[in-house]
């Protein structure tokens, strides 16, 4: 089932499938961070973001949110939809961290009243850089009709996921997500929802359980990201 690889990027591997529609999605232990300056393996979390984005895609699903799952093959395989990925790196905030925190100034952990939900435009030579939504037109990234969608979809999956990591005992602070077209020309959730991409705070001590421990060398990575899936997993089956 599993053909020629034809995308390997930091923490996947993409595969053809005999269906031109559908592609196999590998993930690896392989962590980078810095736009690729920090490179580093954290072990077992391959398994880890493919178990745990796939079970937000299927809560999302059930929530009336289109993602490209299809179906998890293995711990570290899963087929989905082949997508034109809108090159847009969509970025929802409900307290102030990283990036955030550092451009105006401000502590981590402000809460904000509303969330925040903003682009980069997804292009490593140039850093993916923070893109106003005018450019985003002018540079044909999406259509206007496309980018209401993106930042209503976000805003739902924020809502959905806020309350899910809340009865886990986490603190959902900010993560990134990326969007595809189908052959159709609709637009569906793509790539991954984990602690890679996720900042998720322990909701009574502020631990970092997230991608900010390799980051920023806190120690514990691996430890981090299993405690994430064990609550994940006792929150599933309660
Ligand atoms: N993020 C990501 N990939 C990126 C940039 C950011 O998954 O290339 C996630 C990151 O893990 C965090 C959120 O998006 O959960 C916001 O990141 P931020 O803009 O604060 O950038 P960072 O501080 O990670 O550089």
């Amino acid at each position: 089932m599993k053909k020629e690889m034809i995308y390997e990027g930091k923490a996947k591997k993409v595969y053809a499938t005999d269906d031109p529609e559908q592609l196999i999605v590998v993930y690896k232990d392989d962590a980078t961070a810095f736009n690729g300056l920090k490179k580093g393996t954290i072990a077992g979390k391959g398994i880890i973001n493919n178990r745990m984005s796939n079970a937000l895609m299927q809560r999302l699903e059930k929530a009336g949110i289109p993602t490209h799952l299809i179906k998890e093959l293995s711990e570290r395989e899963t087929l989905v939809k082949r997508v034109e990925i809108v090159p847009l790196e969509v970025i929802v905030r409900n307290r102030s961290a990283g990036s955030f925190a550092k451009r105006y100034g401000v502590e981590e952990g402000m809460v904000f009243d509303e969330p925040t939900v903003e682009f980069s435009y997804k292009n490593d030579a140039l850093g993916d850089p923070l893109i106003v939504r005018s450019h985003v037109l002018a540079l044909k990234l999406a259509d206007q009709a496309e980018l209401a969608q993106i930042e209503s979809m976000a805003l739902r999956i924020n809502e959905v996921l806020r309350a899910f990591w809340a009865s886990c005992g986490i603190i959902l602070v900010d993560f990134k997500l990326e969007f595809g077209r189908l052959k159709d020309g609709s637009l569906v959730l793509a790539d991954e929802i984990s602690p890679d991409t996720s900042r998720l705070w322990d909701s009574v001590t502020h631990e970092k359980l997230d991608k900010d421990r390799f980051r920023r060398d806190l120690g514990g990575v691996e430890a981090a990201y299993a405690e994430v899936m064990r609550r994940m997993r006792e929150q599933n089956e309660a």
